[in-house]
């Protein structure tokens, strides 16, 4: 009887959105806790842009580079926070993804510029990354991997210089402060959300450039993928945040020529100079030596797991890539383990987008299983891999104590055939689906079982 009640009174809140748009207010969100001031923020950005540009190559392009710093501009004039010295630039590389330094230098490549289909959506990934810039996100992540490392550094400043070097900070993707948790990319399509908005565009166009990505299977997109999982939860996230805002916005800005005649200046050539990230990481043709049975400890954010001592550890974003030398061919994991996280659907938050209490923190009523989380996790996976095949189901196991849920798949491996993927899911306290999946090629999967095993069995839970 009382959750009737409950349900009704959220549909009256709801309905009333409906009526009375004005009502409607945008989402605020707080600044995280920082170690370093604003200032900081720019010297971290600027030690970290000298090496980024030291290791990848800027595109030699005027058009181009002063059209993206004029759209940048236009977008900055309406981001939050402290006015850093922003900066857009070009990296020339035919792969997808973008970067965004603490104090405002972002980055994009020039294979984004030509997946983007019109203004819009390239506005929707500057805006995402100056977000991140504007929330402090970089130096937020720093502040707490000082924090985990040196006691009683919650007290007075710290020095740009000697956190960078302890922390050994340098740019490299994946890594941080270029490393965000789910919830900094929550954050960001908000904010990013809010932005467009105020500038004119139509944040959904933002979503669409996803689904392209989703869609491009190819190793162009593998990192970016990576960086930005768990798409579906992001569409509703940019959704509710338009719905706040009362609407698209009145004069909508529609597409421009300049982004059509930049972009197809780059899709003309006279930039492929230079081989993408992903062939520079390409495998030489050579299978990876078989994994060691010696392991040694990896002790991340939230999770700590024992891996064989001649793999290596990667992190990009919420996803963990554990995987021999080799392992990954044309910028997809061939040999390997992912660990990362899924948001089921079907959990809700009451409460933060409650009007009787504005603001307040969600409360999550769980109302997902461990068998149909897996199942939605499935799905999801098989929107970038359509040739996925469950071949074995539901064998239980525990992964720290927990329930977890076994199954075997099948794909299409990166180095041609098929490829056997074991596929692990435990549902967290949090609501969030933890998943490993263990991939190899067919022929050699069987002298990979006890490596993945291994690490599954070793897991503990710090979340
Ligand atoms: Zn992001």
């Amino acid at each position: 009887m009382r959750k009737t009640l409950k349900i009704t009174a959220f549909f009256i809140a709801f309905a009333s959105a409906l009526v009375f748009p004005a009502l409607a207010d945008r989402t605020n969100i707080l600044p995280a806790w920082n170690l370093f001031s604003p200032q900081q923020d720019i010297e971290m950005g600027r030690i970290l842009a000298d090496d980024l540009e030291r290791s990848l190559q800027l595109l030699d392009e005027h058009n181009a580079n002063t059209y993206i710093d004029a759209l940048g501009k236009q977008l900055i004039a309406h981001a939050p926070g402290n006015k850093y010295p922003y900066q857009f630039k070009i990296v020339n590389d035919d792969s997808i993804n973008a970067w965004a330094l603490p104090g405002g230098s972002i980055y994009v490549t020039s294979g984004l510029i030509q997946a983007a289909q019109n203004e819009p959506q390239l506005a929707g990934v500057l805006a995402h990354q100056i977000s991140h810039v504007a929330l402090r996100h970089g130096t937020a992540e720093v502040s707490q991997a000082y924090a985990n490392r040196v006691s009683n550094s919650a007290r007075g400043r710290v020095s740009v210089n000697d956190t960078m070097t302890r922390l050994n900070i340098r740019f490299e993707p994946g890594s941080t402060p270029l490393k965000y948790s789910s919830e900094e990319e929550r954050q960001a399509d908000i904010v990013a959300t809010q932005i467009l908005w105020d500038t004119g565009f139509d944040p959904r166009q933002m979503t669409q450039l996803w689904q392209t990505i989703v869609n491009d299977r190819s190793s162009r997109t593998s990192d970016f993928f990576n960086a930005h999982p768990q798409f579906s939860n992001r569409v509703a996230t940019v959704r509710t945040e338009v719905q706040k805002l009362g609407g698209l916005p009145r004069n909508i800005r529609g597409d421009s020529p300049d982004f059509h005649s930049v972009k197809d200046t780059l899709l003309a050539g006279n930039t492929n100079a230079w081989p993408s990230i992903s062939d520079r990481n390409a495998n030489t043709g050579n299978r990876p030596e078989l994994p060691s049975t010696r392991t040694v400890l990896y002790r991340g954010r939230d999770i700590e797991f024992r891996y064989p001592d001649n793999w290596r550890v990667s992190e990009e974003g919420d996803s963990i890539s554990v995987a021999p030398d080799g392992g990954f061919v044309s910028g997809s994991m061939a040999w390997g383990m992912t660990i990362a996280s899924f948001d089921p659907q079907g959990s809700r938050y009451f409460g933060s987008n409650s009007f009787a209490n504005p603001g307040a923190p969600g409360a999550r009523v769980d109302s997902t299983t461990l068998g149909n989380a897996t199942d939605q996790l499935i799905a999801y996976l098989r929107q970038s891999n359509p040739n996925m095949r469950v071949v074995r189901n539901t064998e239980r196991r525990r992964v720290d104590g927990a329930q977890a849920m076994v199954v075997e798949l099948t794909s299409e491996s990166p180095v041609g055939g098929t490829e056997r993927d074991w596929l692990v899911t435990v549902l967290r306290p949090n609501g969030l689906l933890r998943y490993f999946v263990g991939v190899a090629p067919q022929a050699d999967f069987s002298q990979y079982q006890r490596a993945f095993d291994q690490i599954v069995t070793s897991v503990r839970f710090m979340d």
